[in-house]
């Protein structure tokens, strides 16, 4: 038997880099190889799968990360429960950077990407809550009672990338009800769900976007300079939500494809 794991954390390789006893794995799929090799570990008494969004060298820009295989790599190592944390731009003046935020709404500005598994076949997965109910309150109780605990609740745009957004068009995903900017967090959240998997994210505010009254315009390098940042932080509370998610799901993310006839076998 294989290498398996529980829950997937992708993110960052800053994030796993000092676990003790952690193995690497190549992982094929149909879809080709993931953004990197697969990182196991234990850690609080799980199997945790770390997986580089981008790859160990920062080599897939946001737009042609391989998400469908990201996500069916996790999904066949056994995984079912993903953390995903992500970089974003805040569109609210009061959410600067170095603020957490768990999210629980999501607005796909993206164009061009895959975001289906399901190119056959009648399945029209539910998206209404994009995120887990019970990852995302593990997310918040991990965060909470630290210095700046997490914000509960706000809207991703994910928009297309890799530039940053004009001051309009910032404005506009404000006005739209947008909470935080990124260019991650679609398709990854869909894709999840088409697997049955649970999906929670956590958002580090890493700039002001563009439009925001007291932003100035993003720079790439502030960006990964408030990201360096705070990586220890994150990391503490993504470690602690890992040991606190409940191994049994008691969530709607294991029915997501309850009824539906799917084209092909899952892993
Ligand atoms: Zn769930």
């Amino acid at each position: 038997m294989g290498p398996t794991a529980d829950i997937a954390v992708i993110g960052g390789s800053g994030l796993y880099a000092l676990l003790d006893g952690a193995t690497e794995h190549e992982v094929a799929t149909p879809y080709g190889a993931p953004s990197d090799a697969v990182t196991i570990a234990e850690v609080g008494g799980r199997r945790v799968a770390f997986l580089p969004r981008h790859g160990r060298d920062h080599r897939h820009p946001p737009h042609l990360i391989p998400y469908r295989a990201n996500l069916w790599a996790l999904r066949s190592l056994g995984v079912r429960q993903v953390l995903a944390p992500c970089a974003v731009g805040g569109l609210r003046p009061d959410l600067g950077p170095g603020t957490f935020v768990v999210p629980d709404q999501l607005i796909d500005r993206t164009s061009g990407r895959t975001q289906t598994y399901y190119d056959r076949g009648a399945v029209h997965v539910a998206f209404g809550d994009p995120y887990c109910p019970v990852g995302r309150r593990t997310l918040l109780g991990a965060s909470a009672g630290r210095d700046v605990p997490a914000v509960d609740g706000g809207t991703v745009v994910v928009v297309e990338g890799p530039r940053f957004s004009t001051r309009a068009e910032s404005r506009w995903y404000a006005a739209m009800g947008g909470t935080v900017v990124n260019m991650t967090g679609h398709p990854e959240a869909v894709l999840a769900r088409e697997l049955a998997l649970c999906y929670t994210s956590i958002a580090l505010v890493t700039d002001l976007d563009a439009g925001v009254e007291a932003g100035g315009s993003v720079t790439q390098e502030e960006v990964f300079r408030v990201f360096a940042e705070n990586t220890d932080r994150l990391r503490a509370v993504l470690l602690d939500a890992v040991a606190a998610l409940p191994a049994d799901r008691d969530c709607p993310c294991g029915h997501a494809l309850d009824g539906i006839t799917l084209p092909f076998d899952l892993p």
